[in-house]
């Protein structure tokens, strides 16, 4: 449409989730994204990669001080959660998005890279979403005995068909109807087991899913050296805390309106994670789109 446009990621490299959280053997990088990131820069868009809006500059400053008219926020829902549970913080536990980062963005199943990850013997993968799928697919192929523990029953796996069928046919070891209570470490700090519970299903809760109910009594062990949390993951809230009179919801995500992305505030825009919450890629891209149209309305009208 003719504007300068730059994008600012807080990343060494540019793709978002695309890049650093799908792994390799279900999207290959060079051959599709980086392709896609070249289409983009190919149209005159500027990457400045290593720059966190909140941090190194803000969105206020951009509008005010750097002469941006209109401002697109595309920042995702990379905030990981955690269960809180004892244990938790012993070392070779990890969040999904941190362990396949490590790998996808920092190469670190490669005992070469600077940021190796450690080969796990035997990984615990809890939740049941197609996050955790890749994250047990990746820790298989770093050669480890690879165990999903979910809640709730196979029915209820939130990871689409496929990807739970593609797991399966690879070896993954499935634990449904079970959740973990403890994580235990050995002398040094490192994981060494997870106590779990079996569930059952009760009514349905607001979701509309059986809710999980713990059996008592019916604790057991199971013996790992690294437990990989994949429980889901919302917006980081460093930009809606540094820019003045962006409105967010409950989940912390950013409201917008879903036919042009403007948010509470003048001149800027948002639309994807950050605003759905962690959903899909194309309706992520999808909302880029509207809100392009959108911010070309909002400067021709100004
Ligand atoms: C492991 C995994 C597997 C998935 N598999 C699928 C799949 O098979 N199919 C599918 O459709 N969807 C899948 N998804 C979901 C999909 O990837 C996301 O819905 C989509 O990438 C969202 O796009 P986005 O542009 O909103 O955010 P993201 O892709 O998260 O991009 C946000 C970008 O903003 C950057 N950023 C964040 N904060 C700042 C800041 N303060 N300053 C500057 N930059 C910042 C981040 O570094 C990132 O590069 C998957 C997600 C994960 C985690």
């Amino acid at each position: 449409m003719g504007y300068d446009v730059k994008i600012f990621e807080a990343l060494h490299k540019a793709g978002g989730v695309l890049v650093y959280g799908i792994p390799e053997f279900r999207l290959p990088k060079e051959r599709v994204v980086q392709e896609e990131i070249e289409n983009v820069k190919s149209l005159g868009v500027e990457i400045e990669t290593d720059c966190v809006i909140g941090k190194s500059t803000t969105i206020d400053a951009l509008m005010t001080e750097e002469g941006y008219d209109a401002v697109f926020v595309g920042s995702g829902a990379g905030l990981p959660r955690f269960m809180h549970i004892p244990g938790e913080q012993a070392m070779g536990v990890f969040s999904a998005n941190e362990y396949l980062t490590r790998s996808n963005l920092m190469g670190a199943f490669s005992s070469k890279s600077r940021t190796p990850i450690m080969h796990a013997k035997k990984a615990v993968i809890v939740g049941g979403g197609n996050v955790a799928m890749d994250a047990a697919r990746t820790a298989l192929r770093l050669g480890a005995e690879t165990h999903i523990v979910y809640r709730r029953s196979e029915k209820e796996l939130p990871a689409r068909a496929e990807e739970v069928e593609h797991a399966k046919q690879e070896g993954i070891i499935f634990n449904l109807l079970t959740n973990p209570v403890e994580i235990h470490a050995d002398e040094k700090g490192w994981v060494k087991s997870i106590t779990c519970i079996r569930m059952g299903l009760g009514e349905p809760d607001e979701s509309g899913r059986r809710r999980p109910v713990e059996i008592p009594g019916s604790e057991f062990e199971i013996e790992c050296d690294c437990v990989i949390m994949s429980l889901g993951t919302s917006p980081n809230p460093l930009i809606s805390s540094t820019t003045k009179g962006l409105e967010i919801n409950r989940r912390k995500c950013i409201v917008a309106n879903e036919e042009n992305g403007q948010t509470s505030k003048e001149g800027v825009f948002a639309g994807g994670d950050a605003v759905t919450g962690a959903a899909t890629v194309i309706l992520a891209m999808g909302a880029g789109k509207a809100a392009a149209k959108g911010i070309d309305e909002y400067l021709s009208n100004k």
